[in-house]
């Protein structure tokens, strides 16, 4: 083997050029604050917000409660996140258009001393929402639905869309279009006709099960569903797609695990964006999961001015992995209406890629994906490591740009 650029180099100089790949890293990190840092401030406005809902710990607790006091009127809670009045006006006008929702315990994580919090970006209307650019349906759903609340883009899998209702409306939803002016769960006549839908096509071996957020459905109607399927036996596997321990994690409840349970193999992807969505409560949701058995992926969107950053998402899926949430996919943002200030570029999402190979856990590693415009679905990016690969040999670049070949026989 030619062009091993380490060869001469002694131990001592190798340790110490492995540390210096990551010392931007380490001497970043600390200031990237995880909601679990941050606790002592969360738990100021969780006070607040308790305080003006006139709320005990234990209804804080109970995401029925949670469900109900979703805050839905900017003048209920303008003060409590340092919104101008400026702003305030802005949100109103913006929220005729986009309706908007958030958990009282997700509202508790915003920084009302920071115009930039990720957090806030997430969840509150911003006038941004009015430039026109973008579609209502870029991945065209309504093309491939076989049958109502049924998208199937791949052979041997598909969603079902059991709800619109979510604990809080992400302002970059992809499904901005069906968020419409009121929660609506699916009828079950419906959701029954999808089931039959995969009954009748016995290639279908993976369901995913989202919304909406499938976790706004009562314990009992997600066991209904469950029994359903699992009498269908070309169903292999189950997946929830779920943001609720990130924006209600109190809907994690010992019933709703033990139901989940007993209708293995479930797995669950969830959805954080920010270091600042993992707190101890959120923790404590993923934690219930993985311990019923429940492996847990993470979805991540890569959003503008939320998690652009390559370190930002190096202490997310560090953090990620020690609550076992695996980072599964990043999704390079769609081109959906109302959606364009948190676009990024792709060079972006690639840099992103580039900084996390062989500088931290394989683990930590998930896939980049754009999805192809009209649903020509899921494609994978990936920085350029194969640099020449020809009849005899190949070359490439390692994670440091050190180049070396193999023989390709
Ligand atoms: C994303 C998606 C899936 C699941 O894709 P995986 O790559 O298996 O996670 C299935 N069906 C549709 C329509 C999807 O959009």
């Amino acid at each position: 083997m030619r062009n091993l650029a380490t060869l001469n180099e002694t131990k001592t100089t190798r340790f110490t050029r492995l540390k210096s790949t990551i010392s931007d890293y380490i001497e970043k990190k600390d200031k990237i604050i995880t909601g679990i840092e941050d606790e002592k401030r969360i738990e100021a406005q969780k006070k607040k917000i308790i305080k003006r809902l006139g709320a005990t710990e234990k209804e804080w607790n109970d995401y029925r409660w949670q469900l109900t006091h979703r805050f839905c009127n900017i003048d209920d809670f303008a003060d409590i996140t340092g919104v101008s009045q400026k702003e305030i006006e802005r949100i109103k006008e913006v929220g005729k258009l986009y309706r908007y929702a958030i958990s009282p315990y997700y509202l508790s994580l915003i920084d009302p001393e920071d115009l930039n919090c990720p957090i806030r970006k997430q969840a509150l209307p911003s006038a941004e929402e009015l430039d026109p650019s973008g579609e209502l349906d870029p991945m065209d759903e309504e093309g491939w639905t076989p049958v109502p609340n049924v998208t199937r883009r791949y052979p041997d899998r598909l969603i079902i869309k059991v709800t619109n209702m979510c604990a809080m409306y992400c302002r970059f939803c992809q499904r901005r279009r069906l968020i419409g002016e009121t929660d609506c769960h699916t009828g079950w006549d419906k959701i029954a006709n999808a089931i039959e839908y995969v009954k009748a096509n016995k290639e279908i071996r993976d369901v995913l099960i989202t919304g909406g957020d499938p976790f706004m459905l009562s314990d009992s109607m997600i066991e209904k569903i469950l029994i359903s399927l699992r009498e269908i036996k070309h169903v292999e596997i189950i997946r929830f797609g779920t943001r609720t321990p990130v924006t209600l994690p109190q809907r994690i409840t010992d019933d709703l695990v033990n139901i989940l349970k007993k209708y293995h193999p479930i797995y669950v992807n969830t959805h954080f964006n920010s270091p600042k969505e993992i707190t101890k409560e959120s923790k404590e949701a993923c934690e219930k999961l993985a311990d019923a058995g429940i492996p847990l992926g993470n979805q991540m969107v890569l959003l503008n001015g939320v998690n652009n950053d390559p370190y930002i998402v190096r202490k997310l899926n560090q953090n990620l992995l020690k609550i076992r949430v695996k980072p599964y996919y990043i999704f390079h943002p769609k081109a959906v209406k109302g959606t364009s200030h948190f676009w990024a570029r792709i060079e972006e999402g690639i840099e992103i890629m580039e900084s996390l190979r062989g500088r931290t856990s394989g683990m930590a590693i998930p896939t980049y994906i754009v999805n192809g415009p009209g649903g020509l679905g899921k494609t994978p990016i990936l920085p350029n490591y194969l640099m020449y690969i020809g009849d005899n040999r190949a070359v490439f670049r390692n994670w440091e740009g050190k180049i070396f070949e193999i023989p390709n026989k």
